[in-house]
């Protein structure tokens, strides 16, 4: 499954053709719009939900969800659960405070690090809020499932989440404290009606169905794992230019892969072979003091990024104590790419096949590593090592100018670089020739991030492209990760006792709502779709003491109501300036004002959001309908 979808698409009549809408008058609620957006708010939707009284900061990632705001997280809530239940989910609710030692089971107390919100209780007892449930659900399905005849089960909550994210950014986009649906999946086979992947493939469809109802254009894209770990994973982004997030995509074959995980086609090997070419001068050994980056150490160096290698040592982890006692000793990877370029862990992983930590500089110092400084001679000679080249810098001819090429790279001694570096000569053997008992290990393999313009790994020679997008979901298959590490495990059929199998599915609630107004404003304000939209009718009233126009707008209200349609009266003694500069923040998709001179006309003035101009005239009679058709 890994076609690119991206939709725009109402699948549903964002109306409710079974309950009454909800009738409010703005003077009885509180919606405390705001000129100025606060100082620290870069993005559209961090301005306008705060600036529209939707949100209100009370402390870095932490928001109040005021009446407005709430109103649209229910709402999106709501199409979750009905899409959710559609696709055969429970709703449950976990506890936000667990106790720790639940994560000791799995090792994710270290895993998470600083991210854990992690506190001691009055008794001492080690406490988190939760960033995520898998512990939790799995302790709680092991000690509930028993027999296979249980399964398969789908569970999830709408709930909130903690975080301790370093930059809480972008209002609701990156908070510390979040809402957020996760669903868990229990199976006892991968294949089949029950198994695994029926069940992420519902689910799959279910976030389709969500995503477009929300009225998102959005995109599906193979994902890393990451430290939830597991076997196959997709995102769902919000295609939009202020995402945090590159995705690649492949236009001929619909491949689309967050940079994380997005693979690179074949790259074509120099004609002259690998690191062949001569030296292009001799080493020169460069004093670089107080360069905390590749940016710096360029700049004073008078080189460009894509003339240095970059090299990046990690130790290697091991995930048993039998795996610690089969290698003694450490182990090392080191890693090198094109200075431009970066070093993707999962690929180096996945090429020595087994688990990596980034080096710790004291402890890489001691086995001969000056972290910052590396070149790739800081391998040569040593035998618990495997040093990988990623093709882009494993070349010695400079085939577009053809000539030897240049290469700038650490000198393996603090605060010092060196410019001529020469594959050949200065590893002091032909590296081509693998090496192996007393010395490293070595090899060229693809273990950089794709970039734009990168062969796709699906067309042909087709150059990928890079698009910006907000991740709103992610879905995983974890296989039996926590199952085994709790010891969750169940009789099959065949009084077999099998570790169960299971997938988990997040969805941002919060950032869906904060996603959502990035892909729709305006400079007045937000334009929400119909489907999440507080309410979908803003009847402004001119005059708030006319009685004309007040039963006027009542009366449209009930009939609105009637009709499943949620009604927002501005009946505040305000301006009709500020009514309606008011009106277009708040983003509320129909306006309809009733003023003297239409109502004289038995009309009101109707005007969709995000239209250009005056709004049209309406009879009265007529100004329900009309609004009920733009709507559907
Ligand atoms: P990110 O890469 O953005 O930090 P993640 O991959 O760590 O997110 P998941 O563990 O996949 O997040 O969580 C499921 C969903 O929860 C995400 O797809 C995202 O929509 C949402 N989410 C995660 N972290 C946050 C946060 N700090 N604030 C708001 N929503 C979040
Ligand atoms: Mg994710």
């Amino acid at each position: 499954m890994t076609q690119q979808r991206s939709q725009r698409s109402h699948q549903q009549s964002p109306i409710s053709n079974v309950r009454r809408g909800d009738i409010q008058r703005w003077s009885q609620t509180l919606i405390p719009t705001a000129r100025e957006a606060p100082s620290d708010a870069e993005l559209p939707s961090h301005r306008l939900l705060v600036r529209g009284g939707f949100i209100r900061r009370v402390t870095a990632g932490v928001y109040d969800y005021l009446p407005l705001g709430w109103r649209v997280l229910r709402k999106i809530s709501q199409i979750v659960r009905e899409e959710m239940n559609a696709a055969g989910g429970s709703e449950l609710l976990l506890p936000a405070l667990c106790p720790t030692e639940l994560l000791k089971e799995t090792g994710r107390a270290e895993d998470y690090g600083d991210l854990l919100m992690r506190f001691e209780d009055r008794h001492g007892r080690d406490s988190y809020l939760a960033p995520t449930h898998e512990e939790v659900i799995t302790e709680m399905a092991r000690g509930s499932i028993t027999s296979y005849k249980q399964l398969p089960l789908n569970l999830y909550q709408i709930q909130t989440k903690y975080r301790d994210e370093f930059r809480p950014r972008a209002g609701l986009l990156r908070g510390r404290e979040f809402i957020m649906k996760d669903a868990y999946s229990f199976h006892l086979s991968l294949d089949g009606e029950a198994g695994l992947n029926a069940g992420y493939d519902a689910m799959y469809r279910a976030y389709t169905n969500i995503f477009s109802r929300c009225g998102l254009d959005f995109s599906a894209v193979e994902a890393e794992a990451g430290p939830i770990g597991g076997s196959a994973s997709h995102e769902f982004m919000v295609n939009c230019e202020s995402g945090e997030d590159t995705i690649l995509v492949c236009p001929e074959t619909g491949y689309a892969a967050n940079v994380e995980k997005c693979e690179i086609g074949e790259r074509t090997a120099p004609a002259r072979g690998f690191f062949a070419g001569e030296p292009t001068g001799e080493l020169d050994k460069i004093h670089t003091p107080g360069c905390p980056g590749i940016v710096e150490v360029c700049k004073l160096m008078k080189v460009k990024a894509r003339d240095m290698l970059k090299t990046v040592v990690f130790k290697v982890v091991a995930s048993t104590p039998e795996e610690a006692e089969g290698y003694p000793g450490d182990w090392w990877v080191v890693a090198v790419v094109r200075g431009d370029h970066d070093v993707n862990e999962g690929k180096v992983r996945d090429f020595a096949e087994c688990k990596l930590e980034l080096a710790d500089p004291e402890q890489a110092k001691r086995a001969g590593f000056e972290i910052g400084f590396v070149s790739p001679r800081a391998a040569v000679g040593k035998p618990q090592t495997l040093l990988v080249i990623d093709p882009d810098a494993a070349v010695g001819w400079d085939e577009g100018k053809d000539k030897p090429r240049f290469w700038a790279t650490g000198a393996d001694e603090k605060d010092h670089h060196v410019k001529h570096f020469n594959w050949a000569r200065d590893l002091g053997k032909d590296p081509a020739l693998a090496m192996g008992a007393d010395d490293c290990f070595f090899a060229v393999h693809s273990i950089r991030n794709a970039i734009e313009g990168d062969p796709s790994p699906r067309g042909k020679g087709e150059p990928l492209q890079a698009k910006r997008g907000i991740e709103v979901g992610h879905i995983f298959k974890l296989g039996s990760k926590y199952s085994d590490a709790m010891g969750f495990a169940i009789m099959d059929e065949n009084q077999q006792r099998q570790s169960v199998i299971m997938g988990c599915y997040g969805i941002g609630v919060s950032r869906t709502l904060a996603a959502c107004v990035e892909m729709s404003h305006d400079d007045d304000g937000i334009i929400w779709p119909a489907a999440l939209a507080p309410y979908h009718v803003l009847i402004t009233v001119m005059k708030a003491d006319d009685e004309r126009q007040a039963r006027v707008a009542q009366q449209l209200a009930d009939e609105l109501s009637e009709r499943g349609v949620d009604v927002l009266i501005d009946d505040r003694s305000e301006r009709p300036g500020v009514k309606f500069k008011d009106a277009d923040l708040i983003g509320i998709p129909i306006r309809l004002t009733l003023g003297d001179k239409a109502l004289d006309q038995d009309s009101v003035e109707f005007k969709v959001r995000g239209s250009e101009g005056k709004g049209e005239l309406v009879a009265v009679r007529e100004a329900a309908m009309a609004c009920l058709e733009n709507l559907a």
